[in-house]
């Protein structure tokens, strides 16, 4: 369950610390949103997991809910809610929710119902390009079968490529697959992501490479 990428939208600067502390020492990667339009930008990256606070500045949260599936989203969704009554409850599941939790509660519990509904929603399968293996619930990546070894920031952007393996990724978007939404990324930094990438992929044996594309973007091939 280690690694798995939670996106956690609450409006409330002080809660959201808290859970954003509290989910990573419970394991968890955690990216933040403020709002329900941020939860939305933020979805297409991809998450295991939302947690998802109702009251929200721009929108109902049960409506983001609805439109994250609307969207094609089906991980699960917990709802963080101030009115716990049965009427929310029913509301929030016919949303498209997955748990409910009211305001105020223990990060424990929140931690414990996260692990049941990704349990539930079962393991999610590997993604694979050429020789490439990624494992998006162990974080493990291979090539041809033996493992390589990758940090958290290199496995993102290995997985942003392979998705689109073959395809022209702009860098814009493999510094929003690679690091937590506003962190300052330099065009230096990326490039040192990506030839340590390729410097691993060489040294395991793989046919694959990153190749850039005029300065716009990388593509796995
Ligand atoms: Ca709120």
């Amino acid at each position: 369950m280690t690694g798995r990428r939670v996106l956690v939208v609450e409006d409330d600067h002080a809660l959201r610390d808290v859970l954003l502390r509290g989910l990573r020492d419970e394991g968890f990667d955690v990216v933040p949103a403020r709002d329900g339009a941020g939860a939305l930008r933020l979805a297409a990256e991809g998450f295991d997991a939302v947690v998802l606070d109702v009251g929200l500045p721009d929108a109902d949260g049960r409506d983001v809910c609805q439109a994250l599936r609307a969207n094609g989203c089906a991980v699960p969704v917990v709802f963080l809610t101030a009115h716990h009554t049965i009427t929310d409850r029913l509301t929030g599941f016919s949303a498209g929710g997955d748990d409910y939790l009211a305001k105020p509660f223990h990060l424990a519990e929140l931690a414990a119902r996260l692990r049941v509904t990704l349990r539930r929603a079962g393991p999610q399968a590997p993604a694979v390009a050429g020789d490439l293996v990624l494992d998006p619930v162990r974080f493990t990546c291979t090539v041809a079968g033996r493992p390589v070894g990758l940090t958290p920031t290199e496995f993102r952007l290995l997985a942003a490529l392979a998705a689109s393996a073959g395809s022209l990724v702009r860098r814009r978007e493999l510094v929003r697959a690679g690091w937590p939404e506003g962190a300052q990324v330099t065009d230096n930094t990326l490039d040192q992501y990506l030839s340590r990438l390729r410097r691993k992929l060489r040294t395991a044996g793989s046919t694959l490479t990153v190749t850039t594309s005029r300065g716009t973007g990388h593509r796995l091939s």
